[in-house]
């Protein structure tokens, strides 16, 4: 089938008649193009001209950070925001901070990435089963986006919503992903639930279109330093999520 665009809702473009694959890839083309956020770009340029001691000589990627993984995910995880030295310095999601350690660690032990270890953007690891997007795509300072900024970006996981026909599980992050998630869905098209549920760490919600909405705090080390989330907690949650696809518990 040829392919054909149409205009949906606020002007977001959507793509028909071609693969979920040819779908992400033009949405990563256009989420590395992107400037709308003169703040936030201004912002990811000046981390990477200051860099960190830790990465002293390193190439900072420093342009907004495309989704990451698999077209055919079950699991669809929705973090906050490139983590100044980690995606915004690597250009992959969740890769080269601690967030991403404990992201990957839980992804691979349930068998959805190829390696624990998030290093590079070019260390051939894949994600199979799983994809990761995120509320804004470019570092925000002090980690808050702002509301404009969150509107702006909010396209492009509206985009890979509705590319990404096999998910059965949203994972969201945290308050603020939680909060795109069910903006993205009302620009889809679909109607508020009413009452709207409550963010709540490993709180899940049957969506009328069907699968899940699952929630959980968010792996940043303000939430696993202090004890708010901690390893069993955050294992829980995936295994939660497995449950809810109809996926056999994890063989130990
Ligand atoms: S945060 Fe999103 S909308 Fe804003 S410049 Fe970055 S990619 Fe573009």
């Amino acid at each position: 089938m040829d392919e054909f665009v149409t205009t949906g809702k606020k002007g977001i473009i959507q793509r028909h008649g071609h693969g979920a694959m040819s779908e992400i890839e033009a949405i990563a083309t256009d989420v590395i193009a992107c400037g709308r956020c003169p703040r936030l770009r201004a912002h990811c340029a000046e981390i990477a001209r200051v860099g960190k001691k830790a990465h002293r000589g390193e190439t900072y990627w420093a342009r907004p950070v495309p989704g990451f993984g698999d077209p055919e995910a079950w699991l669809l995880v929705i973090g906050l925001a490139p983590g100044a030295h980690g995606a915004n310095r690597t250009g992959r999601m969740f890769t080269g901070d601690r967030s991403g350690e404990w992201l990957y660690g839980e992804l691979h032990r349930q068998g959805l990435a190829s390696s624990p270890r998030s290093v590079r953007r070019d260390d051939g690891l894949t994600l199979r089963g799983a994809y990761i997007s995120a509320a804004a795509r470019c570092a925000p300072p002090d980690n808050k986006p702002t509301l404009e900024e969150l509107n702006h970006c909010r396209e492009y996981l509206i985009r890979e919503m509705a590319a990404l026909h096999g998910v059965r599980v949203r994972l969201v992050l945290g308050r603020i992903a939680f909060d795109a998630f069910w903006k993205a869905r009302r620009e889809l098209g679909f109607p508020d639930m009413k009452p709207r549920p409550e963010f709540g760490h490993a709180r899940s919600v049957p969506l009328p279109e069907g699968g899940v909405l699952l929630s959980s705090y968010h792996p940043s080390q303000q939430n696993t330093s202090t004890g708010k989330l901690t390893p069993r907690m955050w294992r829980a949650v995936f295994d939660k999520a497995r449950a809810l696809a109809g996926i056999g518990p994890l063989a130990l």
